[in-house]
């Protein structure tokens, strides 16, 4: 169910539980602002997300609310997470759903990373 990406902060979402370590996931990054994992039902040949460990509901909710420093952190992990899986060179798509309209499921910031194969549109039509 698409999640509304104004609602307070839950502490027991699932990426939450993920960060706490309290559910497994297979960790590819984690420095102190940024944690990423394999996506558990990948939709492309290569498919991570990259979380902020903050408690950000969404692209909304942390670019408006989260401290510099948390900012610059998580996009340098983006970029790190990406660099470090070879993905620059053959190329590599970034996606934040947010809200109910993108169908954000998850009520803690993602980014997904997706790459392995030429990704075709932007959007399925
Ligand atoms: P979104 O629709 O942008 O909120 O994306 C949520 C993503 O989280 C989906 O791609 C799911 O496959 C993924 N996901 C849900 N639960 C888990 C989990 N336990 N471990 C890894 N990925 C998950």
């Amino acid at each position: 169910m698409p999640i509304d990406a104004t609602l307070p902060y839950d502490p027991d979402n699932i990426f939450a539980r993920i960060l706490r370590g309290e559910i497994p996931s297979k960790r590819v990054y984690e420095d102190a602002h940024a944690i990423a994992f394999h996506d558990i039902n990948p939709q492309a040949p290569h498919h991570i997300l990259v979380i902020p460990r903050g408690p950000y509901v969404s692209w909304d909710d942390f670019s408006a609310n989260a401290s510099e420093a948390e900012i610059a952190g998580f996009v340098r992990a983006v970029g790190a997470v990406a660099r470090e899986a070879g993905f620059v060179e053959p190329g590599y798509r970034l996606l934040a759903n947010t809200g109910m309209d993108s169908g954000q499921e998850v009520p803690h910031l993602h980014v997904h990373i997706f790459a392995g194969a030429r990704l075709g549109p932007m959007l399925a039509r």
